[in-house]
Parts: structure tokens; C-alpha cells; sequence
């Protein structure tokens, strides 16, 4: 079945189930992960890296329209002359906006997902989180014409949202391979986890706080609905798969997100 898709879209609510629906398509359909979530994680990383966990308001003034310069958070931070030091500031406004569970910036947003989806060659790829705002579904469409590939589909993975704040908060990461696990239904091995959080492999992640769920749900209901209205009206198909199963294993993922799809 591979060569069936170039692109698909992956969208739903965040800790809606997302993954295990993706597992499934890239599994399938020889399709890769481009996952905007983990490029942020990743860029947060390396300002984690530093150990400052000072407020990081202080590099971010709303009304005179965003953050001071980046070569004034370098010398800040102390880390102006490092090889990392670009990273390292992306790192911190991720992570002023992701702690917060808002949005990061469409301008900051779609420069990365450009950058990391031409280098996957703008084919083969599931987007998951992303787009998420309709600035960034705009983005993507002209993206897409430009590179003359298609966006297949749209799965979109449905959930409540007192499902997802029970289910988000027993969510755990392995921060070394990325691995997510629940501490009821997909419970991580014992030798990995430890109480600490500086030590141990698997931990939570900072954004998984019932106050910034809540802003993320807030995010998604005022920003990327209208995103996927704009998808929606330019003709893109769309798949709706549950994302609370009654019997919850992989066999029964892989046949709901079959079932959705024709396939049998
Ligand atoms: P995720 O792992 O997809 O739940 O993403 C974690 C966080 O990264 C989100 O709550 C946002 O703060 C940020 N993020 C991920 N994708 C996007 C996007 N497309 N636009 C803006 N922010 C994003």
C-alpha cells in the first residue's frame, strides 16, 4: 500500500490520541513522522540544557510587540559566541510559549515545518500538529502548489475533553527515545522509572499541567477548527477516526483507523 499517499494531515485536539493513529499510517503506508511538537521539544532541550529556570517573562514584553533581540537574550543567557546559541534562543521562546500550552508564533512555526518538511523531500510525510492555525494552513497550501505534491487527507482523531485531561495526565515520555506511554494503559517498564525528574528516562512533560491542557483545548477550539474549515472548503478529503476505544489496543486502533478508510 505504499506509494498510495504522498501527504496526510493528522489533526485533533491535544492528547487526543494522535500517536497510535499515526503509528498505524506511517506502519502502512511507508510514510514519515514530521512532527512540529517534537522540533519544538527539541529546541527546548537544548535551552533546558543551560539549567535556567528563571522566569522567562522577563525576555518577553507582549505590548511592545514580542521578545527583546535575540543577541540581547544571547548575552543575557551568557551564550553569545557558541555554536548553539541560535538554537538555544529558538529553545527558550518554545518554551515560553509551550509551558504555557499557547501556540508558538505562526511566523516562528511555519519557517521550522518548512524547513524540516522540504528536507523530507515534501512527500511521505504525516503532519502531525501541524497546521494548526489558518495562517498556517494558508502557509502549507501554497507550500504544497509550489512543490506540486498533494495533501491526500485529513485524519482527524476525535475526542472530549475530559477524556483527554484524564488521559494527558497519567502521559509519560521517554526523553531519550521519545517513546509515550500512560501510566494506566500503556504503563512504561519499571527498571526506567524513577520518582526524580533529573535522572530517570521517563518523564512528563513540562507542558502536561491541567492549566496548560486547558489552554491547548482553548487553542484548538478558537484557532485550529477554522483551520480545518479552511482545509475542509479547499476540497481536502477528511477521515474522522475515534479516539477513545471502548477495548483499547493496537489491533483495535489499526482496524478503527481501517474501518475509516475503506481498507479491509
Ligand atoms: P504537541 O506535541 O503537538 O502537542 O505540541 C506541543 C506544543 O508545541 C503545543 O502545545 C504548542 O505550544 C507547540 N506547537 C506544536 N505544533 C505547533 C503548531 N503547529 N503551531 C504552534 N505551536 C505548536
Amino acid at each position: 500500500m505504499a506509494d498510495q499517499f504522498e501527504n496526510i494531515i493528522v489533526m485533533g485536539k491535544s492528547g487526543a490520541g494522535k500517536q497510535p493513529r499515526i503509528d498505524v499510517l506511517t506502519r502502512t503506508f511507508g510514510l514519515r513522522q514530521l512532527s512540529t511538537g517534537d522540533i519544538f521539544r527539541k529546541y527546548l532541550g537544548l535551552f533546558n540544557e543551560l539549567g535556567d529556570e528563571r522566569d522567562l517573562s522577563r525576555f518577553h514584553d507582549a505590548e511592545a510587540g514580542g521578545f527583546i533581540t535575540d543577541d540581547e537574550i544571547k548575552k543575557a543567557l551568557n551564550i553569545a559566541g557558541r555554536d548553539d546559541a541560535d538554537g538555544i534562543v529558538l529553545g527558550l521562546k518554545a518554551r515560553y510559549f509551550v509551558d504555557q500550552g499557547l501556540f508558538v508564533p505562526d511566523r516562528i512555526t511555519n519557517a521550522l515545518f518548512e524547513s524540516a518538511f522540504k528536507s523530507m523531500g515534501c512527500r511521505g510525510v504525516v503532519l502531525d500538529g501541524y497546521p494548526r492555525t489558518v495562517d498556517q494552513a494558508k502557509f502549507l497550501v501554497s507550500l504544497v502548489e509550489r512543490a506540486n505534491v498533494k495533501l491526500d487527507a485529513i485524519m482527524l482523531v476525535e475526542n472530549e475533553d475530559d477524556a483527554i485531561i484524564e488521559r494527558t495526565m497519567g502521559r509519560r515520555i521517554c526523553k531519550s527515545c521519545g517513546e509515550v506511554f500512560h501510566l494506566e494503559f500503556r504503563p512504561p517498564p519499571e527498571e526506567r522509572m524513577f520518582e526524580c525528574k533529573s535522572e530517570c528516562d521517563i518523564v512528563q512533560r513540562s507542558d502536561d499541567t491541567v492549566d496548560s491542557l486547558k489552554a491547548r483545548l482553548n487553542e484548538f477550539a478558537t484557532k485550529t477548527q477554522p483551520a480545518l474549515d479552511f482545509l475542509l472548503e479547499k476540497g481536502i478529503p477528511i477521515y474522522r477516526v475515534p479516539g477513545n476505544l471502548p477495548d483499547y489496543s493496537p489491533d483495535a486502533v489499526q482496524a478503527s483507523v481501517f474501518e475509516v478508510m475503506g481498507i479491509r
